[in-house]
């Protein structure tokens, strides 16, 4: 086990930078998710871990060593791809037991290694079948066993499971966690989707392009995103953003009116010195963040153009003004579409940024 120190990495491909000098601390047995949009350099990043990709600048520690200038091969991990990658005629037991036994590993410590990872994967039964013969879950499995068996210091995984259905990806979600759990070692997971890094990490690394937006525990970022960029990208559906005025200041507070409901004014109690009077701001609210009307700072009244009914709950999706807002409500079973519906906004659940996207808090 170990852990995994990134200082001022930078990555340039050919002058154009793409990491701008990722400052990360992972700590020994920590789940550790990087996130982020397309490009953002998350692969990237892994792969500088990994020891595939070459550092521009920068430094990288596994277990206290630094190994920029480390084989990826000595470094003591081992790589998980979104593309299995699995030897197509060769059984799952060769495939498990291929890169030990090129290493001259001992055949029987190979043979426990083997077992050892089949079991904890429940793909005893399947060791005789080669690849094409497994579903897309199995195949998964036995590429999650090949880096099993390495027992390595520190497992990487390069989106495992963007492959998969959306059934099979909830449930490898949840044998990833576990084999986290069993094994205690140190993961780091490379994904595009929030809801993974959700339910998957203890901590997360927000990314765009090129740059650790923040760092911080799935609920620590939904609570308290850094910026709008965070405040957008975790939490499913999407947080909603209504434009605003401050319209005054005073005793560490700003009021500030939306823009698009004339007369909706709520005073959110600032740390920092408040904007001027007439600055433009963002107001954040999540979703479940609208009350009934009367139940909170201020309402604001909207017209639905369409419900989704998930059963548990209810989408509204409203065109108010200017704004596009998505509104949970109960659970409904009635078509709201066309139908007028106000709702409260409560200072304390509503997040303030300024147009550039910054956090006034
Ligand atoms: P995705 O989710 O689409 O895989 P990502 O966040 O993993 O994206 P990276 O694959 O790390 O992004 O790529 C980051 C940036 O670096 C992109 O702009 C990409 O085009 C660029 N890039 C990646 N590999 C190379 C390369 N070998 N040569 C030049 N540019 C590259």
């Amino acid at each position: 086990m170990a852990a995994v120190t990134l200082t001022n990495v930078v990555k340039r491909f050919g002058g154009f930078g793409v990491v701008h000098g990722a400052n990360i601390d992972i700590a020994d047995g920590e789940f550790v998710v990087f996130v982020g949009p397309s490009g953002c350099g998350k692969s990237t990043l892994l792969r500088m871990i990994a020891g595939l990709e070459d550092i521009s600048a920068g430094e990288i520690a596994i277990g206290g060593k630094v190994v920029n200038d480390v084989e990826a091969a000595e470094r003591g991990i081992a790589m998980v791809f979104q593309s299995y990658a699995l030897y197509p005629h060769m059984t799952v037991e060769q495939n498990l037991s291929f890169g030990l036994r090129m290493n001259g590993n001992p055949k029987a410590d190979t043979e426990r290694r083997v077992r050892r990872a089949a079991e904890i994967l429940r793909i005893d039964e399947l060791m005789h079948r080669r690849p094409k013969q497994l579903s897309g879950g199995q195949r998964q499995r036995v590429a999650i066993g090949r880096a099993i068996v390495r027992e390595p210091q520190v497992f990487l995984f390069d989106e495992p499971l963007s492959n998969l259905d959306a059934e099979l990806r909830v449930q490898m979600r949840v044998e990833i966690s576990r084999l986290h759990k069993e094994l205690g070692v140190t993961m780091i997971y490379v994904t595009h989707d929030q809801t993974e890094a959700m339910t998957l990490a203890d901590r997360i690394v927000v990314l765009k392009a090129g740059n650790v937006e923040q760092i911080g525990a799935p609920l620590d970022l939904y609570d308290d995103p850094a910026n709008r960029f965070v405040a957008g990208f975790i939490g499913s559906p999407k947080m909603n953003f209504l434009p605003a005025r401050v319209v005054a200041t005073g005793q560490g507070a700003a009021t500030v009116e939306l823009v698009n409901h004339a007369g909706a004014r709520l005073s959110k109690p600032l740390q920092s010195t408040p904007p001027a009077v007439g600055a433009e701001v963002v107001l954040g609210v999540r979703p479940e963040h609208f009350f009934d009307a009367g139940k909170g700072d201020c309402d604001i009244a909207v017209k639905a153009d369409v419900a989704e009914h998930l059963g548990s709950v209810s989408y509204v999706y409203a065109g108010a003004g200017d704004d596009e807002l998505i509104i949970e409500r109960e659970a409904s079973r009635q078509r709201a579409s066309g139908d007028h519906l106000t709702v409260a906004i409560k200072a304390d659940k509503a997040l303030l940024f300024d147009t550039k996207g910054a956090r006034i808090r």
